[in-house]
This record gives structure tokens, sequence and C-alpha cells, in this order.
């Protein structure tokens, strides 16, 4: 899907993301549940899990079987995650539409995260690239560049850091090239100057944004985002997946106060808030107790309010 100027694509990135740094598992049923009601919300695009070992992270052992089930919803552009060549393998096996491979810009954070150096985490993602040349090509694999504002292992993050892994990204073979604030770092006018350096390096292949809300500038990063053309947002429904380290701190931007902000300033998404409203309530049930954030799910939406696309039918 290639969004038009005015039309936005918003990526359910809470299945994946979200949930991942939160301990308790989600049973099956519930996320099965809660993928449905998002694509009927109008969500067209949601990263449903990580390939990775279940015994390292429990929480994603059924990534197949939702990446299956989440391929039968019409429509739906099915993403999942993989930090490695045999979580590649099984994602593409089990049928993906896109594929994100995370890159972190800085090596320390390579270490921690994926335990490899630059040179190996390129030389996987090559071998990647080269198998779904081979054999999946109609998938799109994506380079996420983690920590691409700031790393929490090594502080500030200068442009040209993040710029030298556009580029080796880019020869690895990655389709797009993404950029992730990984643990709310970014500011407004970092992500302006920073997307349009994507842009003018890699033309097409530049991807969309992943901004956390640990600092609250979210949507302040939107914003900047989308005065140089940014097309694509991942976010999670109730900000889920706050970092362990900060208590307090959501995860992810909000997907209803991004969906919200969207519509509001005339860009389509194609989403109806009432029905995202009422996905949150599935994850509220599923995981009772843990904390969701987003100011619209409480206030609700504005008397007289109206959707980007006036013609499209809201319940
Ligand atoms: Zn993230």
């Amino acid at each position: 899907m290639s969004p038009s100027p005015d039309t936005i694509l918003v990526s359910e990135v809470g299945p994946r993301d979200g949930l991942q740094s939160i301990a308790r598992t989600m049973p099956t049923p519930d996320k099965l549940r809660w993928i449905d009601a998002l694509h009927a919300a109008g969500v067209r695009e949601i990263e449903v899990g990580s390939f990775v070992p279940p015994a390292l992270l429990p929480q994603m052992a059924d990534a197949r079987e939702l990446v299956v089930h989440a391929r039968s919803l019409p429509g739906l552009q099915v993403a999942a995650l993989a930090p490695n060549l045999r979580g590649a393998q099984a994602a593409f096996e089990a049928g993906v539409h896109k594929l994100t491979i995370p890159v972190s810009v800085t090596e320390a954070h390579s270490l921690a995260n994926v335990r490899k150096t630059h040179e190996q985490v390129f030389a996987e993602l090559a071998a990647i690239a080269a198998l779904k040349r081979d054999r999946y090509p109609h998938v799109e694999l994506e380079a996420g560049l983690s920590v691409a504002f700031g790393c929490t292992l090594q502080g500030a993050v200068s442009d040209d850091e993040t710029m030298r892994m556009v580029d080796r990204a880019a020869e690895a073979g990655a389709d797009v090239i993404g950029l992730s604030d990984t643990s709310g770092y970014a500011e407004p006018r970092q992500v302006r100057r920073l997307f349009r350096k994507l842009q003018d390096a890699v033309g097409a292949k530049a991807g969309g944004a992943h901004f956390h809300n640990t600092r609250g500038q979210g949507l302040a990063n939107v914003l900047a985002a989308l005065d140089v053309g940014v097309t694509t947002f991942d976010a999670s429904q109730g900000g889920i997946g706050g970092c362990p380290y900060a208590p307090g701190a959501s995860g992810n931007i909000v997907t209803e106060d991004l969906v919200y902000l969207l519509e509001a300033m005339g860009f389509a998404t194609g989403i109806d808030i009432e029905g995202l409203i009422a996905a949150r309530g599935i994850l509220q049930q599923a995981l009772e107790g843990e904390p969701l954030y987003g100011m619209v799910p409480d206030a609700g939406l504005p008397k007289g309010f109206r959707y980007a696309d006036a013609k499209a039918v809201h319940a």
C-alpha cells in the first residue's frame, strides 16, 4: 500500500512491540480477537509478532499462528519482526507480507539487543535479502533502524552515525528503511532533519517513523515527520509496552490518539476511532491491571467530530 500524501498508513505494532515487554503472556485466543477487532476498525497493517525462540520470549511463541490467521483477514498487510536469518525464514514460511529486521544504529545497543556486531548484523541482513529475492520476492523487507535518534547505552547519536547505517542497510538489500526512536530520545527538529536526510539518501526506499512516547514527545515528533512527507507511522494500542526501566513511561505512541490527530488534521487513515476503542476493550480485559495510555479513549470524540474523509461511513 503506498498512500497518497493525504492518506496515512497507521501500522499497529501493539501485538509485537507492545506485548514484547509485558511479562504476562496474552493468551492466543485473546490476541486473535484483538487482531480481528483492530482489522474491523479499519487498521490495514498489523505487526502481529516476532519470530524469536519461544524460550527467549514466550509471549511471541504463537507468532506463526497469528500470521496465518491475520492473512485470512481481507485487505490486511501482515507484518512481523525477526532478528536473524532463522527467524526470517520462519516468518517467510508463515506467509508475512512485510518483515522488519531490527538494526541498532549504535554497536553497544546491537551487542546488548541481538549480541551481534554491525559487521555480523549486515551480513545477516544481506543473507535475508538474498533469501527473499530468491524465494519470497513479494515480501517487503524493512530494516528498522533502532536508537536512530539517541541510545540508552551510548547517549546522543549523531546524524552521521544514523546515516552510515542507512547506507549500509540499503547496500545489504533492504527494500525500505525506517527510523525508530526506540526509547524516546527524539525531538521534532531532529526528526525533520533526519527524515529529510533519509529521503535524500535512499529516495523511494525511505520508510516510516516508529516513535515511543517515553518522554511525551511522540505526537510532536509525528507532526514533524508529517511536515517532511512521512506517510507511515507505527503505534500501539493503549501505548502498551512501556520501558521496564522507566516506571510510568508509556511505550509506543498511542494508536487511538495518533488516529485522532491525523483525522482531525485531514489525513485519512481509514480507521474508525470507536472501533479502535472497542478493540482496546479486548486488550484491557485480557491484560487486566496492565496500564493503558491515551487521552482520546477517556475523553471521547468531540461533538461534531468529522473524519478526514467525510464520505467515509463511520459507526
Ligand atoms: Zn519500538
